[in-house]
């Protein structure tokens, strides 16, 4: 019989997936990648195979209302794909993996209740990931499930970079910055001798710009330092959240303008960011195009956090030799790269302007002193690597 296992990205309104696949005998490879997105408004399945073909597009029928759902839809899928094939393994993105959780964990329900109490730390994001995980057990409880976290890969950081500056006994039980987005950087880093091998070993800042977005500092391939910190709000401007904000900010939406704590959650997670600012979308492609000036606010607004905390981590590298763009702004907006780096031009970063429009591997020209990369991240399949070697499928994804 096949062995297959599966990699899951749930968020609040898309699961991602991953299929792979060995048939008898032989090695582990990419059978399918694809996503159900729009849940709860206008859900629509989508599945490429291993070679990028696509294999399925279909708008769902409204009643695919939660991640439940989805993972009904997907099951669907897989069975009328594969009939009796054998789930060897799940691997799970699990943003928040708490002070305890240094690398990726098979899950018990023990390990499930300590992840239920990091709910409040990334509201956005961990009560989808557990409710996946959650759908599994209900439909397969024989197969052995896997969290990967996007906190890890930060672990190693130096306790300088990691303290938060509130009395100790605040702190006590895990109030720390953590960093977020480990599970793209750690590929990142992953593939850095091969794709950049001149900086892999040096000081590098990647800059995961997605809807969420995040810089980490790279020493030698480990993270030394991150902006995003406690929770997924903190650094740089992403679509709905603010990024970096002065906390008397938030005692004044309590205090003077009498916001409940949901309502300021909702705020900072769900309404600010690039849709705060411009009132128009969270997109960077709608803002991109829009001439209205709240629109180009917010992208002004968003390139300039991005370069000026470069410069941040920067000082927390002692300098910097590469830096890198990855995510969905990072990979695919020519523009927004070249913003950045014309506002990085002190720190000696010289864009090659034809290399970053073709969206070139390498897009600063030769003699530039800080070389600037795109490197496409793939979350799914370290968390397929991850999956792999804790479970002892000798996964060579
Ligand atoms: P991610 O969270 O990594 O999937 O990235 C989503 C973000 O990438 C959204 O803000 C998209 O607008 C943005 N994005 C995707 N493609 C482009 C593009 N060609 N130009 C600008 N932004 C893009």
């Amino acid at each position: 019989m096949e062995d297959f296992a599966l990699v899951l990205n749930a968020g609040s309104s898309s699961l991602k997936f991953c299929v792979y696949r060995r048939p008898e005998e032989q090695t582990w490879g990419l059978e399918a990648r694809g996503q159900i997105e729009g849940i709860g408004t206008s859900p629509h399945f989508t599945v490429k195979d291993g070679t990028g073909v696509k294999v399925a597009d279909q708008a769902l029928a409204a009643s695919v209302r939660d991640g439940d759902g989805a993972i009904d839809v997907l099951a669907g899928w897989l069975r009328q794909q594969y009939g009796g094939a054998r789930v060897r393994g799940v691997g799970h993105r699990v943003v928040h993996g708490g002070p305890n959780f240094a690398g990726p964990v098979a899950v018990t329900p023990q390990v499930l209740d300590e992840l239920r109490r990091l709910v409040p730390l990334a509201p956005l994001h961990q009560p989808h990931n557990l409710a996946a995980i959650d759908a599994v057990t209900a439909r397969l409880p024989e197969v052995p499930q896997v969290a990967c976290f996007d906190t890890s890969f930060h672990r190693g950081q130096p306790e300088v970079a990691t303290v938060v500056p509130l009395p100790r006994d605040l702190c006590r039980d895990g109030v720390q910055r953590y960093g977020f987005h480990g599970l793209s950087y750690e590929y990142v880093a992953s593939v850095l001798p091969t794709v950049a091998p001149e900086i892999a070993a040096g000081r590098v800042i990647v800059a995961h710009l997605g809807s969420g977005a995040s810089l980490c500092a790279l020493r030698g391939g480990r993270s030394v330092d991150s902006t995003l910190s406690f929770t997924a709000l903190d650094g740089l401007c992403m679509g709905t959240r603010p990024g970096a904000l002065d906390p008397g900010v938030v005692l004044y939406l309590f205090q003077t303008l009498g916001l409940s704590p949901k309502e300021v959650e909702s705020v900072l997670y769900k309404k600010s960011g690039l849709l705060g600012i411009s009132g128009i979308s969270n997109d960077m492609r709608d803002l991109l195009g829009n001439t209205a000036a709240s629109a180009q606010l917010a992208v002004d607004y968003f390139v300039y956090q991005a370069a000026k905390q470069i410069g941040a981590m920067a000082g927390a590298l002692g300098g910097v030799d590469g830096l890198v763009f990855t995510a969905g702004i990072g990979e695919n907006s020519a523009e927004i790269r070249a913003r950045i780096c014309a506002a990085c031009a002190w720190l000696g970063v010289d864009l090659d302007a034809g290399a970053n429009e073709s969206r070139q591997t390498r897009i600063t020209r030769p003699e530039s002193r800080v070389s600037a990369w795109v490197v496409p991240t793939n979350e799914e399949l370290m968390i397929a690597r991850h999956t792999g070697r804790l479970l002892g499928l000798a996964a060579n994804a």
